[in-house]
């Protein structure tokens, strides 16, 4: 799947999702695009391989495209790394966030006709729904639906955010405070 119509279709998903639950706001909704993102760090020609200089590279050369980064191995793996890296500042939200978008990326390469191998080198299961081929018309179909629908929920009112703890204004002064004292 197209990045773009990755973070279409993953926001379609997670956006009523995290109203729901009380935690849409602007933080935790870049955390899980960047999620959604990091799985094609492996492919140097992606959108997040291009900005890794060089990393992609190196990971598609040990363990191919579609693999480690696309097991059920690399959400829970970025999920425990940033609950570990944000643990004094009570943040786990960040890390759901973070590892639902990877998760999401994944079960969306699912349905492509390549598959995925969930739990590779564990199993050689290969999860595959085929609904669509990489940038073909179903695929741009699930983007512009996901458009329409995401439009439809905030119509609605569905997408209710809550206060953001760490981009909000009085952060933002505080920080500036905190980096230029008076
Ligand atoms: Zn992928």
């Amino acid at each position: 799947m197209l990045y773009t119509n990755h973070l279409l279709v993953s926001n379609a998903i997670a956006l009523p999702i995290m109203a729901q639950t009380n935690t849409l706001n602007l933080t935790n909704v870049l955390l899980l695009n960047l999620g959604v993102l990091l799985p094609d760090i492996d492919e140097p020609h992606s959108v997040i391989g291009q900005r890794t200089l060089g990393l992609s590279n190196i990971i598609k050369a040990v363990f191919g495209h579609r693999g480690l980064t696309h097991t059920i191995f690399f959400p829970l793996a970025l999920f425990f790394i940033s609950a570990l890296l944000t643990v004094k500042f009570d943040a786990l939200t960040l890390s759901y966030c973070l590892a639902f978008g990877a998760t999401l990326h994944i079960l969306e390469d699912s349905f492509s006709k390549n598959g995925v191998y969930w739990l590779k080198p564990l199993s050689k299961f290969k999860y595959q729904i085929p609904l669509y081929t990489t940038g073909g018309v179903v695929e741009k179909t699930l983007g512009v639906g996901a458009i329409l629908f995401i439009y439809y929920c905030y119509s609605q009112g569905k997408l209710t955010t809550v206060p953001d703890p760490f981009l909000n204004p009085a952060k933002l002064s505080q920080w500036l405070t905190a980096i230029f004292p008076h």
